[in-house]
């Protein structure tokens, strides 16, 4: 096994994503530019990743044989989905470099990890309790109140797996609904905005944090970032010191996300953290166009053991997603001063499905 600090790419060498959706599009997108390939290996044929790579593996990430060929192939490995099966980060961990490294797939696949890991650093985080059975969920009810949010410990995403529990609420019918036996309990946060921190962190120990992101959600979907969030300077370096912190502890190479709520409060707002994506991330695609460095060069540079750039703002930025058939609007986002379109190339466009994004910037007046 090698370990991250052993990792030094030249132009030419092979990065394996695994996942083939947008993110590792624009991951393969973004080595190419620096000169390296991509090999991308995804169960699904139809992966958008799969466009823009010349090999690909298409197979279950059960399939140990084809894990073995994929790893032979590629110099170093990385994953664009925090959902990697522990028995898969395994046989490849064993081949070839993973980064990041698995124990923080351990930590993020799990909500109750995750938060004890946060807590755990002096960062607060919402209430929370274990739950695992509906008589579990009344105590948790009990001792943290309502309203309050269940939320799967696993395979939550876009809001999917969880739940707003309000006075009176059936609780067994609630457990039901749920379909799990691993559940937490979350008080539920009164935030004033919602924001994230993307931030690179190198073999080196080199952190480097882009500007804060303010985030909006519609049907628990992201619809749109701002670049920089509407938040006092001071709220924004303690936000960028918490996502540093968690980087470091986690020892990560890459890119992470850590999404947080501004919580309003008598001496100034607070800060709680909601959740640690370990990839890129989609309020992080504003870097595509409005920054000198992207959120997807940042990760390739970490991965490959490169220097980390030093990402410089190129003004006021929007993001909105093209979600669902709003994609079909993009001859109109084509023609707007400014914008710049980003299409995924996936075939059918269902409800609630990230189809394509657009980024507009607004330089400073000179
Ligand atoms: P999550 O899957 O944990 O990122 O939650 C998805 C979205 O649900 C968040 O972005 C918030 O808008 C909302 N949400 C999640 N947890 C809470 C909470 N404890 N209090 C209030 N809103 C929440």
């Amino acid at each position: 096994m090698t370990t991250s600090g052993q990792v030094k790419l030249k132009p030419g060498d092979t990065i394996g994503i695994l996942g083939g959706g947008q993110l590792g599009r624009m991951l393969a997108l973004a080595a190419a530019r620096l000169g390296l390939r991509c090999q991308v290996f995804s169960p699904d044929p139809d992966s958008p990743a799969f466009d823009v790579v010349q090999y690909a593996t298409c197979a279950e990430y059960a399939d140990v044989e084809a894990l073995e060929l994929f790893a032979a192939d590629v110099d170093v490995i990385t994953y664009e989905f925090e959902n990697v099966p522990a028995a898969t980060a395994m046989v490849l961990s064993a081949r070839r470099p993973v980064l990041p490294n698995h124990k923080v797939l351990e930590i993020t696949q799990d909500r109750l990890a995750e938060k004890d890991f946060v807590n755990s650093l002096g960062i607060a985080t919402a209430p929370y309790a274990d739950v695992a059975s509906a008589a579990g969920l009344r105590a948790a009810i009990g001792s943290i109140g309502l309203p309050a949010v269940v939320k799967t410990r696993r395979f939550g995403y876009d809001g999917k797996g969880q739940a707003m529990l309000r006075e009176g609420v059936d609780v067994d019918a609630a457990w039901t609904d749920l379909e799990t036996k691993s559940a937490i309990l979350e008080g539920f946060v009164p935030f004033e905005r919602e924001i994230s921190v993307i931030a690179a962190r190198g073999a080196d120990g080199q952190v480097e944090c882009f500007d804060v992101t303010e985030n909006e959600h519609r049907d628990h979907i992201l619809k749109h970032s701002y670049a920089p969030a509407r938040i006092p300077e001071t709220l924004a370096e303690e936000a960028r010191s918490i996502a540093t912190r968690i980087a470091t502890a986690l020892d990560y190479v890459g890119v992470l996300a850590v999404e947080m709520f501004v919580v309003p409060g008598k001496r100034g707002a607070t800060l709680l953290v909601n959740e640690i994506a370990p990839r890129v991330h989609n309020s992080g695609h504003w870097t595509l166009d409005g920054a000198s460095v992207s959120q997807f060069e940042q990760h390739i540079r970490a991965i490959a053991g490169w220097p980390l750039a030093k990402p410089v703002r190129h003004g006021a930025v929007t993001m909105t997603n093209l979600i669902g058939d709003e994609v079909n609007d993009y001859t109109c986002w084509l023609t707007v001063p400014g914008a710049t379109v980003h299409l995924y190339g996936k075939g059918t466009a269902r409800p609630g499905r990230k189809m394509g994004h657009v980024t507009q910037v607004t330089p400073p007046k000179p």
